[in-house]
């Protein structure tokens, strides 16, 4: 039986405007996950989204409402952003064993790990590269990687594929997909492209014109197992 992950009640947030005024970023959103599923955020720009992905990953506090965990304790959760963040004075490497001697990991265990996932994204041979002569997308490819290695129970993913062309999102949407399907954590997904929130979720969210409200919400039921080789003759129903 699919059991929650968490559960949002009455989320709200507001922000101060120009001249005095508020901005209500987040309008009393509802929303739960299941624990284990894949759910993509769509909506136009400026819709709160982000501050949705912000407030749960706690960089940011809601002005009101709930969020409760089924467990009734906190759970792991690691965010990755369209730019990817990493520190340029580490190397690949490095960035993606950072977490884990954060942790208090000793550092050639995190090393090891880290090595292991370096396998896990295509990336062999350019562990002791630096962050600024990677494309954009191997550089995701670390920011992901950097995030999973801590197996996070919730993987808030903003945006990560935005900045890159189109062929390169496609792939590495399929990668991900590969990813999830072997670590099966809950992601929380905001993507512009509607084709890739079809691909990954099993559930899209969609934010509306009036910033902070979900206006709809679309199970996507696969009649297949969720091989990314079969996507093609995906059917997804409302
Ligand atoms: P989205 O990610 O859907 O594009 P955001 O969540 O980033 O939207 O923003 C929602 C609204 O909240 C926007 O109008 C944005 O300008 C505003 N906003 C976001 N963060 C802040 C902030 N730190 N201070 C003031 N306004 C903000
Ligand atoms: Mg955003």
């Amino acid at each position: 039986m699919e059991k929650n992950l968490l559960s949002i009640q009455n989320l709200s947030k507001c922000f101060p405007a120009e001249n005095g005024n508020t901005l209500e970023a987040l309008d009393s959103i509802d929303l739960n996950l299941q624990d284990g599923e894949f759910a993509c955020i769509i909506g136009p720009s400026g819709s709160g989204k982000s501050t949705l992905l912000r407030i749960l990953a706690d960089v940011l506090e809601p002005t009101s409402g709930t969020i409760q965990y089924a467990e009734k304790k906190p759970i792991t959760k690691a965010i990755v952003f369209q730019n990817s963040n990493l520190l340029p004075w580490y190397t690949v490497i490095q960035n993606i064993a950072l977490p884990l001697q954060i942790q208090g990991i000793p550092k050639i265990m995190a090393i090891q790990q880290a090595q292991a996932w370096v396998e896990k994204i295509g990336l062999q041979g350019f562990e002791n590269e630096w962050p600024q002569n990677l494309s954009g997308g191997m550089a995701q490819r670390v920011a992901i990687a950097r995030a999973l290695i801590q197996k996070p129970q919730l993987l808030l993913l903003d945006e990560p594929f935005g900045a890159l062309d189109a062929l390169t999102r496609e792939q590495m949407s399929i990668e991900l997909l590969g990813t999830w399907e072997q670590i099966h954590t809950t992601v929380l997904m905001v993507t512009h492209s509607i084709s890739e929130a079809v691909l990954l979720a099993d559930r899209v969210l969609v934010f509306g014109h009036r910033p902070g409200c979900i206006v709809n919400s679309l199970e996507i039921q696969f009649d297949r197992p969720r091989n990314p080789d079969l996507r093609d003759t995906a059917e997804f129903t409302q």
